[in-house]
């Protein structure tokens, strides 16, 4: 195993990685076929519903469970072929993990919780050093009793700095955390990976945290990566609905291109993100490309009209399809509206749906 991984190099490789719980009529196939590449020093987050296989697949890459089938490498080391001793020294050496929960031992206080790990590491940080990072330095001395939630999840990424591993793996950490500190532990998971320069796999169901958090981010679904790239890309130019649709709201509607014009319900709108050839397709639209108002061919009725901040989102109906939009101005839920269409996230194939397990039964 290497001691001095460098930047550029892949951290995690696997190939076909398959994960199958128990046999038979009961088994479930958690993982069917992951291929993923995480660069040293990169921040991939795995975003995907409940049940996707987050968690499994990064419990293998973290050395806490095996695949089935398939390689995972960690730098050179493959960790498919590693005794259940290599798998733990591997752990110890190498990984942090945290959890949602927090696994802080009641009876230690802030700073001897980290010093527990700092004892097993080899080039461990002073644990006053890592609480101070984590904002902690005051309340070393309390014991997780007398911390709140975010506080002791503070002591468990100070924890894990601490121990200094090359890789981090975030299984949902902070799920369980009001949306403020949610927004400061982001930002301070980030900051933190980036002047460590560990590699960080971060597992959430929430895309505004995967927005955030990813350099790259991979949609999970069904124990697949259904995509994969910068956030800015996986948002704006989805390659199917189910990815279109893991990154927040869309409206998708059947329209017609030509080669030249791309017609659409809600009028002709310019040919962007085509992956589908000459004929019927489904145009998928972010909602601020659906802007309220102008002179748009058809009327939408509204049913919701929700506030943001800087302008309205709305939800109108437009023969039993759902326009999910946005309004600078607040709307009357069931007043009729035209919508200016703009350039759409995706033109996929007219048989393009989110049902990956549906294909997979008549395949
Ligand atoms: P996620 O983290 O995305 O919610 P998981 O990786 O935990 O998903 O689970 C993926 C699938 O595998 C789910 O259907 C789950 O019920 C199943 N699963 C996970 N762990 C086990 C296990 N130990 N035994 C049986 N099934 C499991
Ligand atoms: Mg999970």
């Amino acid at each position: 195993m290497q001691d001095a991984p460098s930047r550029g190099k892949l951290a995690f490789r696997t190939q076909g990685i398959t994960k199958t719980y128990g046999a038979g009529e009961a088994a479930v196939h958690a993982l069917r076929g992951v291929d993923l590449e995480v660069p040293s020093g990169e921040l991939i987050v795995l975003l995907g519903a409940s049940g996707s296989g987050k968690s499994t697949l990064l419990n293998i890459l973290g050395g806490l469970d095996r695949a089935s089938k398939g390689r995972a490498q960690f730098f050179e080391a493959e960790l498919t072929e590693m005794s259940d001793a290599e798998l733990t020294m591997y752990r110890r050496k190498h990984v942090g993990f945290v959890f949602q929960f927090y696994n802080l031992m009641p009876s230690l206080t802030a700073f001897e919780n980290v010093e527990l790990v700092t004892e097993i590491a080899d080039n461990p940080l002073d644990p006053a050093e890592a609480l101070s990072l984590v904002g902690l330095k005051e309340r070393m001395d309390h014991f997780p009793a007398q911390l709140s939630g975010g506080e002791q999840q503070r002591v468990a990424i100070a924890r894990t700095l601490a121990a200094a591993p090359e890789v981090v793996l975030y299984d949902e950490p902070l799920a369980n955390l009001d949306p403020e500190r949610r927004r400061g532990l982001r930002a301070l998971i980030r900051r933190l990976a980036r002047e460590h320069g560990t590699t960080l796999v971060y597992v959430t169901h929430d895309p505004a945290e995967a927005l955030e958090i990813g350099d790259e981010i991979a949609v999970m679904e069904e124990g697949r990566i259904i995509e994969r790239g910068a956030p800015e890309d996986v948002y704006a130019r989805p390659t199917s609905l189910a990815g279109a649709r893991a990154l927040g709201p869309i409206t998708v509607l059947h329209g017609t291109w030509d080669g030249e014009t791309l017609q659409t319900p809600l009028g002709d709108v310019p040919a962007t993100n085509l992956q589908a050839g000459p004929g019927p397709c489904r145009v998928v639209w972010r909602p601020e490309s659906l802007r309220a108002g102008g002179v748009g061919p058809v009327e939408v009725v509204v049913d919701d009209v929700v506030a943001r901040g800087p302008d309205w989102a709305f939800v109108a109906r437009l023969d039993g399809h759902e326009i999910r939009g946005r309004s600078a101005d607040r709307l009357e839920v069931g007043a009729s509206v035209r919508v200016t269409p703009g350039a759409p996230a995706a033109v996929l194939a007219p048989e393009a749906t989110l049902a990956t397990r549906r294909e997979e039964a008549t395949a």
